[in-house]
This record gives structure tokens, sequence and C-alpha cells, in this order.
């Protein structure tokens, strides 16, 4: 499971996360809303140790990130993370793309690598696709394929940084569709989400950021049918 406890996250002077405690259980699925520039992708950078952190604690099945002398390769294969855009190698084919980490960062022999990568490929629907350049593909496809290439690291957790936001909004549903298949399986994730939908659907447990603070974390009924905070409230009436 992921622990984290008291964490503060400075800038320079910006206080960016303020003291936070949150628990994420193996096979939960927890999305993560909020406004702009209330620190959710410091959140995800300060928990696979992208960025450091000045107060307080992370662990990662016990292993404490920010500490000395964590193997943080060794970490990051745990956490698979898909970002708003994903920059897939243009002169490799899916295939290549999804197989490249396995073969270099796992040291898996190269046909074991590409076996990994169809699997992978095959798993988020993109089985029809393993020879294609990623120019040729739409930008939902393009997601699929960063959501491959990290699940080829066969990851214990998935964090996902808006990954439908750069999307066309007729793109959105295939990758939430493959979303919503990861956590059917079983996979503890992190969504920090725009999707309002998904995170009422498919999430045991919403939290909302505000200003550096888990203002209110909840199962999904609560957060969207009975919100206590005002800010929150204020939140939703501006997005839906
Ligand atoms: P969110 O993902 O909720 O939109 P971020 O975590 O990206 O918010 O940013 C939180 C705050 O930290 C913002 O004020 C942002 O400008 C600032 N910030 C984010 N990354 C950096 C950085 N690398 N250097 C300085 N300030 C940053
Ligand atoms: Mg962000």
């Amino acid at each position: 499971m992921i622990e984290i406890r008291g964490l503060h996250k400075y800038f320079g002077e910006l206080h960016v996360l303020k003291g936070i405690d949150l628990d994420v259980h193996n096979g939960e699925v927890l999305s993560v809303i909020g406004a702009s520039g209330s620190g959710k992708s410091t959140l995800l950078y300060c928990i696979n140790g992208l960025e450091p952190i000045q107060q307080g604690r992370i662990e990662v099945d016990g292993t404490d990130v920010h500490a000395r002398g964590t193997d943080l390769n060794a970490l990051r294969q745990k956490l698979g993370m898909v970002f708003q855009q994903w920059n897939s190698f243009p002169h490799l084919t899916a295939l290549e793309n999804v197989a490249l980490a396995p073969r270099i960062v796992r040291g898996l022999p190269r046909a074991e690598a590409r076996e990994v990568a169809e699997r992978q490929l095959r798993h988020v629907g993109l089985g029809d696709k393993l020879d294609v350049y990623p120019k040729a593909l739409s930008g939902g496809q393009q997601q699929r394929l960063a959501i491959a290439r990290a699940l080829a690291m066969e990851p214990r957790y998935m964090l996902f940084d808006e990954a439908t936001s750069a999307l066309d909004p007729e793109l959105v549903g295939e990758v939430l569709d493959t979303m919503r298949l990861l956590a059917e399986e079983g996979m503890t994730m992190i969504c920090v989400t725009h999707e309002m939908g998904f995170a009422r659907d498919v999430s045991d447990r919403v939290a909302f950021f505000h200003q550096g603070v888990i203002e209110e974390i909840g199962p999904p009924a609560e957060i969207f049918g009975a919100p206590a905070s005002e800010h929150l409230r204020k939140f939703l009436a501006k997005i839906r």
C-alpha cells in the first residue's frame, strides 16, 4: 500500500502541499479532483520520487520513497505513470515502444520483452496495431499505448495524471474504458482526473484537493451526493 503522513512540499517559497495524510490500499481506486494548481500532480511526482519533499514521509509497500539509499529505479518499476500527453518514440513501432523498458530496465531477453509488449497491447485493445508507428495512431490510441507501456513493467500501482485531458472529446471514452478495465482487474490506482463520471462510477474513494490540502475525502456517493465543504460544492457547481 501507499502511506503518506504529514507531507509538506515547497517549490522555493511556494508551499504546495500542506500536510497530506493519505493511505491508498491494495486494490483501491482513488480519484483525485480539485482546481488547477491545487497540488494534484505534485503529489504524484512526490509518490514516485520525481520530486523531493521537505517534511513528512511517503512509503510504498513499506519502502520510504525519500530515504537516502532507496532504490528509485526499483521503486518506479512498481509505479506505472501515465501523463496527460505521452511522447512515444516516433521511430519505434507500438510493439517496440512497449517492449523497450522491459528489455532495458527489466533486462528481459528480446523475445520475452516482445511477448510482454504484445500481451499488454492486446490488453489495452491495440492488438491490431503492433507494427504501427505512433504518428499513425489517434490520440486515444496513443494514450492506450502509454498505458500499455506502463503496464509492461508489471507495476503494482498505476498513477494517472489527467490521462484524458489533452484528448478530443470523442476519444476520451476509449481511454476511460481501458482505465476502468484495469480497475476491474484489481489494479491499485490513483487517478487525477476531471472526468467526474469516471470518478463517481469507478473509484472507491475520491479526494478533493484545495490549495494543497485534502479538503474532503470519501466514497463517491458522499463526495458528489453530499459534499460537506463549501469549496467542494463550489468546485462541483463550476464543472457541472
Ligand atoms: P495541479 O496538478 O493540481 O494543477 P500542480 O501540482 O501542478 O497542481 O501545481 C501546484 C502548484 O505548484 C502550482 O502553483 C504550480 O504553479 C506549482 N508548481 C508545480 N510544479 C512546479 C515546479 N516544478 N516549480 C515551481 N512551481 C511549481
Ligand atoms: Mg496537474
